[in-house]
């Protein structure tokens, strides 16, 4: 099911609904889906996704809508505009029109090998992650803790506004049923489930990266603890190269812009 250009934050109840979410997926995931930014106002550019794009290592650009960094050194202070698209598997989420298809071939490339698997979030606005965080803050305020302790409680789980790569609309957290149905507050070790093994093994060949490996050196790069849930569309040349060097979407940037310099 598809309604093209859903217009986000037309209901509080959206909102509210979005909130409770979040910060059900969030709690108990230390420092989830932190980030910062780039420039990536101007998305709807023409950019065809799917065909004779040549996204080698060697053609791309920093610049590219594709290749936006989101984390907690790159913190963006404006929200990300793009043609929204809802997309619906178990739960129905919103992501950037340019990787509806990508997105949708994955799922029915995990259903065709077997696996029942599902939605768990996709765009949240900077304004969606504000209302998450301040009720956190809130809470833990209510909780008796201080506003500087409740501060810091509340980012040890959530990320600020703005540092979220959710904003960008290229970022999915999908889980195998089963796996969701043992882990319904998200962890790494949903990974033990073939689907999600599969969900990760496969990623790269609809153009998606597993954003938050697991080992400390990407940990140390992206800032961020394992996620096996949290897949960032980036192009499929891109995934590959970057799935099979073994490297942070940071780690890529960082060569991409040393060599452009
Ligand atoms: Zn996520």
């Amino acid at each position: 099911m598809k309604i093209k250009n859903v217009v986000i934050g037309a209901s509080i109840v959206t909102i509210i609904t979005l909130s409770i979410f979040a910060i059900g997926s969030l709690l108990g995931n230390k420092s989830s889906d932190s980030d910062f930014s780039q420039k990536t106002t101007q998305s709807s550019e023409k950019n065809s996704e799917s065909s004779g794009e040549n996204e080698s290592n060697t053609n791309t650009s920093k610049d590219d809508w594709k290749l936006i960094l989101v984390n907690k050194k790159n913190v963006l202070d404006y929200e990300v505009s793009f043609n929204q698209v809802s997309m619906t598997e178990g739960k129905s989420i919103i992501v950037d029109e340019r990787i509806e298809e990508a997105l949708q071939s994955y799922v029915d490339g995990a259903k065709s090998a077997g696996y029942d698997i599902q939605y768990v979030s996709g765009y949240r606005s900077r304004a969606d992650q504000q209302v998450v965080y301040n009720t956190s803050l809130q809470q833990n305020i209510a909780n008796g803790l201080s506003k500087k302790q409740a501060e810091e409680a509340t980012e040890s789980l959530i990320n600020p506004p703005g540092a979220s790569e959710h904003m960008t609309g290229l970022a999915v957290d999908i889980a195998g049923s089963d796996a969701l149905a043992a882990y319904p507050q998200l962890e790494g070790d949903m990974d033990k489930y073939e689907s999600q093994q599969w969900l990760i093994k496969h990623a790269q060949d609809y153009g998606f990266i597993l954003r938050y490996p697991k080992d400390p050196k990407s940990i140390e790069q992206t800032m961020i603890d394992y996620e096996s849930w949290h897949f960032r569309y980036v192009g499929k040349d891109i995934a590959k190269y970057i799935t099979e060097k073994g490297i942070t979407l940071e780690e890529y940037l960082d060569k991409l812009l040393n060599k452009e310099q």
